[in-house]
């Protein structure tokens, strides 16, 4: 029932979210199934994931090929396959393997969505689905309700990097970086500027949410935005007009037109 409200709503961020939410299920309860059927249940189920694995000395091993798929998004040194390979294979503790089955979970999720439902399904559902729509367009309005006014007083290229992420397009890591850290400098909310990258095709909510939180400096480093002459380098700075002639950053412009009180 859940996969067909999130497939009737058919928002790509609801899709993610809900994903996210079986995967944190599943980790949940393979974190505490009984210890001494566990072994052999996760043995099964990453065979069912395609993933054969041997278990040797309490630790699993995986083929390179198979971490390397369900790893890209996890964080640490424990995930640096440098540190874990060995004539193929890597060895794996117990709670690293259920991290690894939690995302296999989310990838299978969000790979079977939407479902192809008739628009008929979808009437009958929508006493359930209607007010899940509607928390959700809350969500999405306040980030329309932001964007104008930021757009108004920014500077070309970030107005530019705006465009081409509205438009569905992949940044570059520079051109990411510079927008996301402008964003964040101009007091953009995380969630906010979470939400202005859904558009992009690799969009990936956590992935991005964790990006845009560590450029905001919950790491406990803040980071500043690239100025106009390294914009320029990579080739960000796409024009420049009077106001751009007279400052060195764009965040001065920002500013400065903040202070005129126009965004013209
Ligand atoms: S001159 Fe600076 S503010 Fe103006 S478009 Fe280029 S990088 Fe942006």
């Amino acid at each position: 029932m859940a996969r067909a409200f999130v497939s009737c709503i058919n928002e790509t961020l609801l899709f993610q979210r809900y994903a996210n939410a079986e995967a944190q299920d599943a980790y949940n309860n393979l974190r505490h199934a009984d210890e001494r059927s566990q072994d052999g249940f996760l043995l099964s189920l990453l065979d069912d994931f395609g993933m054969p694995a041997s278990i040797k000395k309490n630790a699993f091993e995986l083929y390179f090929s198979d971490f390397i798929r369900y790893t890209g998004r996890l964080r640490g040194p424990q995930w640096r396959l440098v540190n874990l390979l060995y004539r193929g294979r890597v060895t794996l503790a117990k709670g690293e393997i259920i991290q690894i089955l939690a995302e296999a979970v989310r990838l299978k999720v969000l790979s079977g969505l939407p479902l192809k439902l008739s628009a008929r399904m979808c009437e009958e559902l929508s006493p359930y689905t209607s007010p899940l729509k509607h928390a959700l367009s809350q969500v999405l309005l306040r980030q329309e309700d932001s964007g104008p006014v930021v757009l108004e007083a920014c500077p070309p290229c970030i107005k530019a990097l705006l465009m081409q992420v509205k438009a569905g397009k992949n940044l570059s890591h520079p051109a990411r970086f510079a927008l996301t850290s402008f964003l964040a400098n101009i007091g953009m909310k995380a969630d906010e500027i979470v939400l202005i990258y859904q558009m992009s095709p690799d969009f990936d909510y956590e992935l991005t949410r964790y990006q845009v939180e560590h450029i905001k400096g919950s790491s406990g480093k803040d980071y500043t935005p690239p100025g106009c002459s390294t914009m320029e380098t990579y080739g960000n700075c796409v024009e420049s007009d009077d106001l751009c002639r007279r400052i060195s950053h764009p965040l001065s412009y920002y500013r400065l037109r903040i202070k005129r009180g126009t965004g013209a």
